[in-house]
């Protein structure tokens, strides 16, 4: 794990490759490296350095589900643990992600308070996703008070992902915000079995009567117990 900043306090931490695969969270903390001296308030976190070199999700278990984690654990369990108290002392925590689900960008977060709302905010996307306890509950933004989660869809990261990241950084280190528009929140409750046969043309966000919700990262290939998550409902908040 490597842990880089300017000058405190700290305002945004962004983590990159919790997931060692997801090759695109390297790049934005490679952009980010040079320019830190002039980005104050700004900590990067570059997080599963071991899987990232063997270019795998994890060494032993997925580290987006074992937070808070163990001093004694294993290599996920003792890492969430070291990386916890750096996530905690900052306002807000981003959290990048890539997906080969087929989405530009959702941001997934935990709660819509005020900071959360300031985020989405800061973000082009309209739909949102709200992953609530149990669900996120062993999740990293499941451990702060204002935790975002950015899944890029793996072609628009590679087409405009470093211009997404680099708009909503310039917003919220400068304390400015972007028009408000209306955003579609997606509150998921459960994951989709493996054992339920879906259409063809089934789509994340729209919903599907044989789920009787709206799936959202449907097909991720890295899923081997369920086929995506789903929302029962959405609501619409502006932000
Ligand atoms: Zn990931």
């Amino acid at each position: 794990m490597q842990v880089i900043q300017s000058t405190t306090p700290i305002f945004i931490t962004m983590v990159c490759c919790l997931h060692g695969d997801e090759t695109f969270g390297l790049k934005v903390f490679n952009f980010y490296q040079p320019k830190l001296k002039n980005l104050p308030g700004l900590r990067l976190i570059l997080a599963n350095e071991e899987a990232l070199a063997q270019n795998k999700r994890f060494i032993d278990e997925d580290l987006n589900r074992c937070f808070p984690g163990a001093a004694n654990g294993n290599t996920e369990a003792r890492l969430a643990y070291r990386l916890l108290p750096h996530i905690q002392e900052t306002e807000i925590v981003l959290d990048i992600h890539t997906t080969t689900s087929d989405i530009e960008v959702t941001p997934i977060v935990t709660s819509l308070n005020a900071r959360v709302r300031q985020v989405i905010n800061a973000c082009g996307s309209t739909e949102v996703c709200l992953m609530e306890p149990p669900i996120a509950g062993k999740s990293l933004i499941g451990q702060v008070g204002a935790g975002v989660s950015l899944e890029f869809g793996q072609d628009y990261a590679q087409l405009s992902g470093m211009e997404y990241v680099e708009s909503m950084i310039e917003v919220l280190l400068h304390h400015t915000s972007r028009l408000p528009k209306a955003r579609k929140i997606f509150s998921v409750s459960h994951t989709i079995p493996l054992e339920i046969s879906l259409p063809n043309d089934a789509k994340n966000f729209t919903f599907i009567p044989e789920l009787g919700g709206y799936p959202f990262l449907l097909g991720e290939k890295s899923y081997t117990t369920h086929q995506g998550f789903a929302a029962d409902s959405h609501s619409t908040i502006t932000c």
